[in-house]
């Protein structure tokens, strides 16, 4: 079984998981060149990031395991990367989660998903149960170009998507949408 977790957009998911679980003195791991909204996000939360150097343009994710501490609470990924347009291996991103820390949350961003090609694509949600401690956000915005609508989701463990449900604005989510 899996939770979803509205938002107004996939922005507002990501910054409500950090609304739920940052807070100020925790760190919070992402790739240097990635989506702006985890830099953000950070920020606002009074939290430090560690910006870990790209590789390739893209993410480096021994160097992002070997940069997780007691303080970090969170781990932001984008795969496709916005804006450098760089993908992870399936095999490559599920053996970086179970090697993730179950206390750390692991947030993988598919707001590209789409435009992978299917055979690429990794099965992230079906991963869950088996890692509790990952969060997977889609968005309506990209592929199907409804940006303007704002409507955007998390996948989750359903214990995680009731902790995030409780801290989340009852309307974010309009009707049209
Ligand atoms: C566009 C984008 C989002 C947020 O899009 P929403 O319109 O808020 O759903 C999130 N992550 C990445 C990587 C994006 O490119």
């Amino acid at each position: 079984a899996a939770g979803l977790t509205l938002g107004n957009g996939s922005n507002e998911v990501i910054d409500l998981i950090f609304h739920t679980f940052v807070s100020p003195g925790d760190e919070v791991i992402y790739a240097q060149y990635s989506f702006i909204v985890y830099a953000l996000a950070t920020q606002a939360h009074g939290a430090d990031a560690v910006v870990v150097p790209a590789k390739a343009w893209g993410h480096d994710l021994e160097a992002m395991l070997a940069a997780v501490s007691d303080k970090t609470k969170l781990i932001c990924i984008a795969n496709p990367n916005n804006p450098t347009g760089t993908v992870l291996s399936a095999e490559a991103l599920q053996a970086f989660v179970a090697k993730v820390p179950s206390r750390v949350l692991v947030v993988i961003d598919e707001a590209y998903n789409e435009y992978m090609d299917p055979a690429l694509r990794a099965d992230t949600a079906s991963w869950i149960q088996a890692h509790p401690n990952l969060v997977v956000t889609r968005t309506f915005s990209k592929a199907y170009g409804l940006a303007g609508l704002r409507l955007g989701f998390a996948i989750s463990t359903p214990e995680l998507a009731g902790v995030l449900n409780r801290v989340r604005e009852p309307f974010n989510a309009n009707s049209l949408a």
